[in-house]
């Protein structure tokens, strides 16, 4: 299925990136997913600067997110993402490096499905201050997984998420 059913859908989609200058990629990436035929970008939410999980020494991450309003049925959307990360993703001196942009589904009206190629709402976006954040930003009454995104945040230990000044559009 090429196109949503019900015509003009709202989703949410989460940016993130640690490689390069992560704040300028969302940036670009917004303005990117912006310009694909069927996906209107409507808002941006502040860009925040997220500590890495895991080993030391790696760059801090930049995280936001968009609200969108697209044509695209959820996958077709989800291979937009997809092609905006390869447009924008990829380090291109060294191989196949490491990602520099992870674009997610958080959100889409109406979608609720798992599967190998989909989990709506995303299966871990209720969990992480640096999708929590930025969405509640945007809509804090939005409900995942049977809980608004204002009450998950109150619920979760600090996770090293703060404003990076300056937002995604
Ligand atoms: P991650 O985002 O967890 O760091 P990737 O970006 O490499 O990892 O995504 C791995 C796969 O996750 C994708 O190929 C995609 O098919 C799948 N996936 C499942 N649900 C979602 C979702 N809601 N948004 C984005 N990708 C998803
Ligand atoms: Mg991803």
């Amino acid at each position: 299925m090429q196109s949503a059913p019900g015509g003009v859908i709202p989703a949410y989609v989460a940016f993130g990136a640690n490689l390069g200058e992560p704040v300028a990629t969302l940036r670009a990436a917004a303005v990117a997913l912006a310009g694909r035929p069927g996906v209107e970008l409507v808002a941006g939410s502040p860009i925040y600067r997220t500590r890495p999980i895991g080993p030391p020494g790696q760059p801090d991450f930049a995280n936001a997110v968009g609200r969108v309003r697209t044509s695209l049925a959820a996958d077709a959307l989800l291979d937009v993402l997809h092609a905006v990360e390869a447009e924008f993703g990829r380090v291109r001196d060294v191989r196949w490096g490491p990602r520099t942009l992870d674009l997610d589904l958080i959100w889409y009206e109406g979608e609720e499905r798992s599967d190998a190629r989909l989990t709506l709402p995303h299966a871990r976006a209720h969990e992480r201050e640096f999708v929590l954040r930025p969405l509640a930003d945007l809509d804090p009454g939005l409900v995942l997984r049977g809980r608004t995104v204002a009450d998950w945040l109150a619920a979760l230990d600090p996770q090293g998420v703060e404003p990076a000044g300056t937002a995604l559009m």
